[in-house]
């Protein structure tokens, strides 16, 4: 960066803190003291001038350096000089208030910085969205991925503040942070550059109810949904996207709403990996009827998932893609489970075996499970025909030791249901037995 690209920064930025889309969000991101509301308009823009200048104040070596980057740090170009050279809570999101001495370096009240600092944090500004009245600020260990989703949301960003100097008025807002988040990261097309940790803060710096909010996705979580977008699972990954999205309110239309709808399954990644198992079977196995009696029955199209109702969006490739890289399963283990899935799909289909169907969909605990692949594996063998699973595979699916079932067991089932599901719809099993399942599931 050059003594240039600042001041086209300190050029763009003076005007566009002016604009109602910016001014407000000023007092969520440095208080209302940034702009002190007395002031007069000249002192107002002749303070704001002054901040965005501060990368041509020539450092004083006598100050403590600067904290955060170690270089020789500035006296601030405040209007009143009195406050002296150190930042306070106005220049730096989350600070304690500035007659507070405890928890600052130096045993002085405020922060000794660098020029370049002071101009950094005034960037938030722009360069961080206000989104359900709080800023959301992005950190990665990559600095790819990071300035990757900077660089996204750059563009709606000026557009937004160009809007609203030309209308006077303050833009729509930005709601449901997570799904923003995930949407723009979706945005990248470089698949290198979207791995890494990435922690997603939310702060209100503002006097009235100053907040902190963090979310994290591990680099397992943005290493699969770079991965989802590669040819080999990309259809099946984009219709799990679409058919999570929230309900648009009455009257509006999906795109106008967009920017303050949930996606379920971006906001679900947050939940990772703890709640891998819930993420599998509701999004993958498309089983979610807990879900209807839950307050979220009316917004969460999952609430709608038909289990194998909805076999035409359950995809092993992408299942077992998120097996390895999300919860790391040893690909002996998925073998096993995959070969389990297509044995029984095989059974189900040479002998329309509806029975065998329901025993295995509608499995409750795990002596039910295995019960019902000791009884097929003996009717198969009576049959002439190989058992579902033999005994060294059941080992590697479903048991520690001797009889102790592994504690993911339920997790195992379901990933052999997804792969049994998905084999039933590719040989229209589902299809021609359309009917009938359906009469038999509401029986049931
Ligand atoms: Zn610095």
């Amino acid at each position: 960066m050059t003594p240039d690209d600042l001041e086209k920064f300190a050029k763009y930025a003076e005007q566009a803190y002016f604009t109602p889309a910016v001014s407000g969000y000023l007092t969520v991101l440095f208080t209302a003291n940034y702009i002190n509301p007395s002031w007069t308009a000249a002192n107002k823009h002749g303070h704001v001038a002054n901040i965005l200048r501060s990368f041509k104040v020539i450092p004083d070596s006598a100050l403590p350096p600067c904290s955060y980057c170690g270089r020789p740090s500035i006296h601030v170009p405040y209007i009143d000089a009195a406050r002296g050279s150190r930042a306070y809570r106005d220049l730096v999101p989350m600070l304690s208030g500035e007659r507070i001495a405890n928890f600052f370096p130096d045993g002085d009240r405020g922060l000794s910085l660098c020029a370049l600092c002071v101009v950094a944090l005034q960037a938030l500004a722009i360069g961080a969205p206000m989104c359900e009245g709080r800023a959301l600020i992005i950190f990665s260990d990559s600095p790819e991925l990071m300035m990757g989703i900077v660089n996204a949301w750059l563009p709606e960003q000026r557009k937004r503040i160009q809007l609203s100097q030309a209308t006077g008025e303050k833009p729509a807002k930005l709601a449901r942070p997570r799904s923003r988040l995930i949407e723009k990261m979706e945005e990248l097309q470089e698949q290198r550059a979207q791995q890494g940790r990435l922690t997603m803060y939310l702060l209100s710096n503002s006097g009235q109810g100053p907040s902190v909010e963090i979310h994290e996705l591990p680099a397992t979580i943005t290493s699969f949904t770079a991965r989802a977008k590669a040819q080999k699972y990309r259809e099946a990954w984009k219709d799990l996207v679409q058919r999570a999205w929230e309900r648009p309110s009455k009257d509006a239309s999906f795109e106008d709403d967009r920017p303050r709808l949930r996606n379920y399954l971006y906001e679900d990644l947050f939940s990772l990996p703890d709640q891998a198992g819930r993420f599998i079977r509701v999004h993958f196995l498309r089983k979610a009827r807990q879900l209807r009696a839950s307050k979220q029955a009316e917004t969460n199209p999952a609430a709608l998932f038909g289990g194998w109702r909805d076999a035409q969006s359950v995809s092993w490739n992408l299942t077992e893609l998120f097996a390895k890289e999300v919860i790391a399963m040893e690909k002996q283990r998925i073998d096993s489970i995959k070969q389990l899935g297509d044995r029984l799909a095989e059974e189900i289909v040479a002998t329309n075996d509806r029975n065998l169907w329901w025993s295995t969909y509608a499995a409750q605990g795990y002596p039910g499970i295995r019960n019902a692949l000791i009884r097929q594996s003996r009717k198969s063998i009576a049959d002439g025909r190989q058992p579902v699973i033999s005994f060294d595979h059941f080992l590697t699916v479903f048991e520690e030791g001797e009889e102790l079932a592994r504690v993911d067991w339920r997790l195992a089932w379901d990933l052999v249901l997804i792969r049994l599901i998905e084999q039933l719809h590719a040989k229209k099993w589902f299809e021609q037995n359309k009917k009938v399942l359906e009469s038999e599931e509401e029986k049931a």
